[in-house]
């Protein structure tokens, strides 16, 4: 380990690693994520209706995804853009895990809506702008659900460590770590995917790692790539955004992909899961980045 970073992160106590410690596995129903596993999230940005959500399961659970992403409550940068269905957006999400047996992630944004949101939800999402909303941290401190804290576009890794240090401390131990893209001088992608961020938050810290190539990239033809990268370099899954129809979507269509290139992706995948599974068993430390202990 790099010594500066020892000395950067040991002082978060619950979600460094140490010498002692172990990886954290979160184990939502019967998957695990951090594990052996590369776990698949995909699904819409938002829900928008039932036949959206339950065709976009179907879909995705088939590619070989374990969990289904879609927000009910979506917070926007901008005031013109639709702003999520609400509770009859968590209701149709839970008509598609009862359809196919997909758990469940959707974002809560605020500290008022953890309890309904956890009702519905099997992980739950706190999206790159709330990442410093202390109060809503506090609240999933004691949800009973894992949570999937999206770094901050602005933030570093030790104020992503400092919030997922907040979540454990409130009582909730099972955190797992998304690197989505974070803000630089660069526009030819919507952000600039930290693809380092996964080594270093795999290094210092004992929670797993996902990576979100889709609000990374901003653009679909992308997404691909970015996953097969994070494949390789040990994240321990996905979170894609997928569509029926993307050139229709109510958000963040540009960067979804169809059906047809969901599945291409995970076709695709293939041989870059098998030389990650391969470099875990040769050498552990390599992709798990300071091994399992
Ligand atoms: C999302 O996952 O749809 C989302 C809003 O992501 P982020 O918070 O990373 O922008
Ligand atoms: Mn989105």
């Amino acid at each position: 380990m790099n010594p500066r970073w020892n000395g950067q992160f040991s002082r978060f106590d619950l979600v460094a690693k140490t010498s002692a410690s172990c990886r954290s596995v979160v184990r939502v129903r019967d998957i695990e994520i951090g594990g052996s596993d590369f776990v698949v999230m995909a699904g819409p940005c938002a829900v928008e209706s039932e036949d959206q959500v339950l065709r976009t399961a179907e879909a995705v659970a088939e590619a070989g995804a374990r969990i289904l992403r879609g927000g009910a409550y979506k917070p926007r940068s901008s005031p013109y853009a639709f702003q999520g269905l609400g509770v009859e957006g968590l209701k149709i999400l839970h008509k598609a895990r009862q359809a196919t047996g997909l758990a469940i992630v959707t974002e809560a944004m605020s500290e008022e809506d953890v309890e309904l949101v956890a009702e519905y939800a099997d992980i739950m999402q706190v999206g790159t702008r709330s990442m410093e909303n202390y109060s809503l941290l506090e609240a999933l401190g004691h949800c009973g659900r894992p949570v999937l804290l999206k770094r901050g576009m602005t933030a570093t890794l030790e104020e992503l460590l400092c919030s997922a240090q907040i979540v454990a401390t409130a009582g909730n131990p099972d955190v797992i770590l998304c690197e989505r893209g974070i803000r630089t001088f660069e526009t030819s992608t919507r952000n600039t995917l930290d693809i380092a961020a996964v080594p270093v938050l795999k290094t210092v810290s004992h929670l797993p790692v996902i990576v979100d190539p889709s609000h990374a990239a901003g653009v679909s033809c992308l997404v691909p790539a970015l996953a097969r990268a994070a494949a390789v370099i040990g994240a321990d899954g996905l979170l894609v955004e997928v569509h029926p129809h993307p050139e229709q979507a109510l958000s963040d269509g540009e960067q979804s992909l169809s059906f047809r290139e969901f599945r291409d992706m995970m076709d695709d995948l293939e041989p870059y899961l098998a030389i990650r599974q391969q470099a875990r068993q040769l050498r552990p430390q390599l992709v798990a980045a300071g091994g399992t202990h």
